[in-house]
């Protein structure tokens, strides 16, 4: 065991404070990254507020975790010493299921280790996220990021980038298609430019009038004010997939109604309230509502080289670790473009 600094919530709804921890020493198949940059996931504070309920504290967040290997088992086959490595919201699973062997890791039915609020595969030890110095992790759950990306902005492709690759691979945004984006936040803004990068006409729907003008340089063909009716009355009928990255209560129903027969609605956005519709909007355009979670190891390992070949990075704003729970009071206002990045020297 060696020791590790890091920022914890003692327990829900507390602050996020200095506190040191222990993690293994590297087994044959581990690599020890020295973490450089910690994307904040809207997740991180639904999480630390206990609001999905289940929490276990204390809690140290963080699963958009980008950095270095600094030692390597004797195993190890993918990593050197140096190499840039990411880590995001998976360190392990049973390896042995049908999801498994499906390369959907993230729906593992034997036991599942998040990165943080969660245990190892005893069952026993609590996993800690990517607030902190260094994380150990068995390399089949490392992903590797392409030399000379800027960690900072490859952080958030951990979790922001996969959850919206995966649903837009799946659901089919391509050339031709006509996809909205709803919630212009960290998921939101990858979602826009992913999808403009496999080919599809973008929609932007938000309900901040002051996020226009970023729409169209993120690659949007389009934004809409939610509060528009005009707007999405055009709009109606018209969208083939939509991607909900919301984070709180909202009306599905307006969504619903953008889609084109037969078209999906695909919730990413994790409100911890309920959220309701009509029947009617559903059945009347065979339309479908699906759900997305994060994506299996391999598919993140695509999206990451896919964004590397695109140039696609997150766009963010740099904090140090001190200032973290500024960050989650602004990040609950909407007040970030669109990502804040943990630079962990200042740890
Ligand atoms: P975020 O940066 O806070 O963005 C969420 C966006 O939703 C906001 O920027 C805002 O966009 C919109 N919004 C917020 N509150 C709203 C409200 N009350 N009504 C309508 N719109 C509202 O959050 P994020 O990090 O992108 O995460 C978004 C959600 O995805 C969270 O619930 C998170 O837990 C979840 N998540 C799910 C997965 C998964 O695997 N499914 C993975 C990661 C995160 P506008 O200002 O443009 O309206
Ligand atoms: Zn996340």
């Amino acid at each position: 065991m060696f020791e590790v600094c890091g920022y914890a919530a003692k327990s829900a709804g507390s602050r996020l404070e200095p506190f040191s921890f222990h993690r293994r020493n590297p087994g044959d198949n581990d690599v020890v990254i020295d973490i450089a940059y910690c994307g904040i996931c809207h997740s991180d504070v639904h999480q630390v507020r206990d609001e999905w309920g289940g929490a276990a504290f204390p809690m140290v967040p963080g699963h958009e975790i980008a950095g270095r290997v600094s030692r390597i088992g004797k195993e190890v086959v993918k990593f050197k010493v140096g190499d840039a490595a990411g880590v995001g919201c998976l360190v392990d699973s049973c390896r042995k299921c049908s999801s498994c062997h499906a390369h959907l890791e993230q729906h593992c039915e034997g036991r599942i280790s998040f990165t943080y609020n969660s245990t190892e595969q005893d069952g026993k030890t609590p996993t800690y996220g990517g607030y902190s110095s260094q994380i150990v992790v068995d390399e089949a759950f490392a992903l590797k990021i392409k030399a000379g990306e800027p960690l900072e902005a490859a952080a958030p492709l951990l979790c922001a980038g996969i959850t919206t690759y995966s649903p837009l691979k799946r659901f089919g945004a391509r050339p031709g298609s006509r996809v909205g984006i709803v919630g212009l936040g960290g998921l939101g803004h990858m979602a826009v430019k992913i999808a403009a990068a496999l080919g599809a006409e973008v929609f932007v729907l938000s309900g901040s009038k002051s996020k226009q003008a970023g729409a169209k340089r993120l690659g949007a063909h389009e934004f809409i004010l939610t509060s528009d009716a005009a707007k999405m009355q055009a709009l109606a009928g018209r969208l083939n997939l939509i991607v909900d990255t919301v984070s709180a209560k909202h009306d599905l129903n307006a969504c619903l109604n953008l889609l084109s027969l037969e078209g999906t609605l695909a919730l990413v956005g994790a409100s911890p309230q309920p959220l309701e519709f009509g029947t009617l909007p559903l059945i009347t355009g065979r339309r479908f509502i699906a759900g997305s979670l994060i994506g299996g190891i391999a598919e993140t390992q695509e999206m990451l080289d896919f964004c590397a070949a695109k140039k696609i990075r997150a766009d963010v704003e740099t904090i140090a670790m001190t200032d973290v729970n500024a960050a989650y009071a602004r990040l609950l206002k909407g007040d970030v473009r669109y990502r804040f990045s943990i630079d962990m020297k200042t740890l």
